[in-house]
């Protein structure tokens, strides 16, 4: 990626976004393009009306990362473990000490809350966790702070994408925490941690496997490609095996993954809503079996509410 020669010297409107990408970290599709499009009014841009996402990652992006490479930052593009409709743009910052890796306008004490809620949601077998146990969690830390400071300091790391809504009125890590503190998070909790075994990156909540003694964990989007490409080639309809043991895997979670793929392709240019799969499947599931992290992390996809963190 480094060459040896200087980039070429960037426009206005390049220096404009890595300015923005600076200030705010990370941006979802949406707010990508509405600072999209305020550039092209202001600096009269050739961006095509709803090819704004590709201009980005096709032109824009290779140049900005080209350059913010020197500084050791990055501007990447990650998807939602949750839900692959949702995409980010996060700039990333390799210089930093591995924790924490946030924006520096946060205090100690905030830092160490945010600490806490990942241990909180990566040591817990659903990877999710209720502000009310984080909350409790704090108090039992002597991070004092009352009710109402703690709603504010969760609405702020739901803003600034390190946190987001998940099933029945949890908190997950965001896809922004997730890449930006992911050699923290494998290098602290080695053993609460698995790759996903299609695309081999670091994964929090997925499916895995039904087979207790297996270890195969994957995204949702990428079990749904890879359950799809396989029951297309072998003409086998809900037939799901494990790409390592062969144990089936459980129907009930591959179908509600590979429905939401189906819906989400049918809708790509719609927003996500609640309707495609609602159900929180959780078969497979030894309620007392603390000793595996065998629970079925498939909660149905969750449209991120930033309302939710006022538990
Ligand atoms: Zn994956
Ligand atoms: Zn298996």
């Amino acid at each position: 990626m480094t060459t040896t020669t200087p980039p070429p010297p960037l426009e206005d409107h390049y220096k404009q976004l890595i300015q923005y990408f600076l200030h705010d970290g990370a941006y979802n599709e949406h707010e990508l393009i509405d600072l999209l499009n305020n550039l092209r009014d202001r600096y009269d841009l050739k961006i095509k009306v709803q090819n704004e996402i590709r201009t980005f990652t096709d032109t824009f992006l290779p140049l900005l990362n080209k350059h913010i490479n020197q500084y050791g930052m990055e501007i990447k593009q990650v998807v939602s473990e949750e839900n692959e409709n949702d995409i980010y743009f996060v700039c990333i910052q390799n210089f930093k000490p591995q924790f924490v890796k946030m924006d520096c306008s946060y205090t100690e004490k905030e830092a160490a809350i945010f600490e806490k809620i990942l241990e909180l949601i990566i040591t817990n077998d659903e990877k999710c966790i209720a502000s009310r146990v984080v909350f409790e969690a704090i108090l039992a830390n002597d991070l004092k702070m009352t009710q109402k400071e703690f709603g504010e300091i969760m609405a702020r790391f739901h803003r600034d994408k390190w946190i987001e809504s998940g099933p029945h009125n949890t908190i997950i890590l965001h896809a922004r925490a997730i890449l930006e503190m992911q050699s923290f998070i494998t290098d602290t909790y080695r053993d609460d941690t698995y790759n996903c075994q299609i695309c081999r990156r670091l994964l929090i909540r997925g499916l895995v496997c039904s087979n207790s003694s297996c270890d195969v964990h994957m995204h949702r989007s990428c079990a749904a490609r890879y359950f799809l490409r396989l029951s297309n080639s072998t003409n086998k309809k809900s037939a799901y095996p494990c790409p390592t043991c062969k144990k089936e895997w459980n129907k009930n979670d591959v179908d509600s993954v590979l429905k939401t793929t189906k819906t989400t392709n049918e809708n790509s240019d719609q927003q996500p809503t609640t309707t495609a799969v609602n159900k929180r499947q959780r078969t497979s599931r030894n309620n007392n079996n603390s000793t595996n992290n065998r629970s079925v992390r498939s909660s149905a996809r969750q449209v991120i509410s930033e309302s939710d963190d006022d538990n």
